[in-house]
């Protein structure tokens, strides 16, 4: 099984994962022409994809769906009530997720998310004996959340950290939208993601992290991976971290996790 992300930030995403012959894309936040371009650089081809995954229906996870999947006749899978916000998508290619879902060579599992979309979920995906998770868009840590996550060992997490706190409250956002994105159906902070990440470490291992989703307006990268590696560096020293520690690039390709 391989994973890496194409886009991750407040202004689209779009990730892939592969194991076998099954290709999945989850999200498509960039538009149509770009996510060929994007996928093309790295040698895979959107006529190869199995299916389109989406996490909830903001245009930063959606931009590009319903012409990807018309132009090469991709089944897409949201929740129910997602679809409402999707009309765009052709009925025939569109598919609620259920549990016990398999497409092709990788199980899905999902977790409820707290976010200010109409269903909006977390992903985790199971194949070759892996368990990786990918979750962002999501205000606060969710009982689902934690259900998931710990159901398993996981093999790589790959997870929001949306903001710095400071940089929020100080930074050109409009009052409304501060307090959107600081609330609990927001974006998770540097803070509470590394709490969470190393809450999970001391409790089944450490395993590789993803630090995604970050907003190019209230977050750096530096300030992401300083801001968990001040709190993980309770468990691994920081000279190890960088095994462990990745963050997804705004755009381009990230570090690509192989995980068999
Ligand atoms: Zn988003
Ligand atoms: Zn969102």
């Amino acid at each position: 099984m391989y994973f890496f992300t194409l886009a991750s930030s407040s202004k689209g995403n779009c990730a892939l994962i592969c194991a076998g012959d099954t290709k999945l894309l989850i999200d498509a936040g960039l538009s149509a022409a770009r996510l060929e371009k994007a996928l093309q650089a790295v040698g895979e081809r959107p006529e190869q994809l199995t299916a389109i995954l989406l996490t909830h229906e903001h245009a930063d996870h959606v931009q590009g769906v319903a012409r990807l999947a018309y132009k090469y006749s991709l089944p897409v899978y949201a929740t129910p009530k997602t679809w409402a916000s999707l009309s765009e998508v052709p009925a025939y290619l569109q598919n609620d997720y259920s549990y016990g879902l398999q497409l092709g060579d990788i199980a899905l599992d999902f977790c409820k998310t707290s976010h200010d979309a109409v269903q909006p979920v977390g992903l985790v995906f199971q194949a070759e004996g892996k368990r990786l998770a990918y979750i962002t868009d999501t205000g606060c840590v969710t009982r689902g959340m934690l259900a998931a996550l710990t159901a398993e060992p996981l093999a790589g997490l790959v997870l929001e950290a949306n903001h710095d706190r400071q940089m929020l409250l100080q930074g050109p956002y409009p009052y409304a939208l501060k307090r959107r994105v600081a609330s609990e159906q927001g974006h998770l902070a540097n803070a509470q993601t590394a709490e969470l990440v190393s809450w999970l470490w001391q409790r089944q291992g450490v395993c590789p992290v993803m630090l995604a989703h970050l907003s190019e307006t209230n977050n750096t990268p530096k300030l992401a991976y300083d801001t968990a590696a001040a709190v993980l560096s309770r468990q691994i020293s920081v000279a190890e971290l960088p095994q462990w520690l990745s963050v997804a690039p705004a755009l381009g390709q990230s570090l690509v996790w192989q995980l068999d």
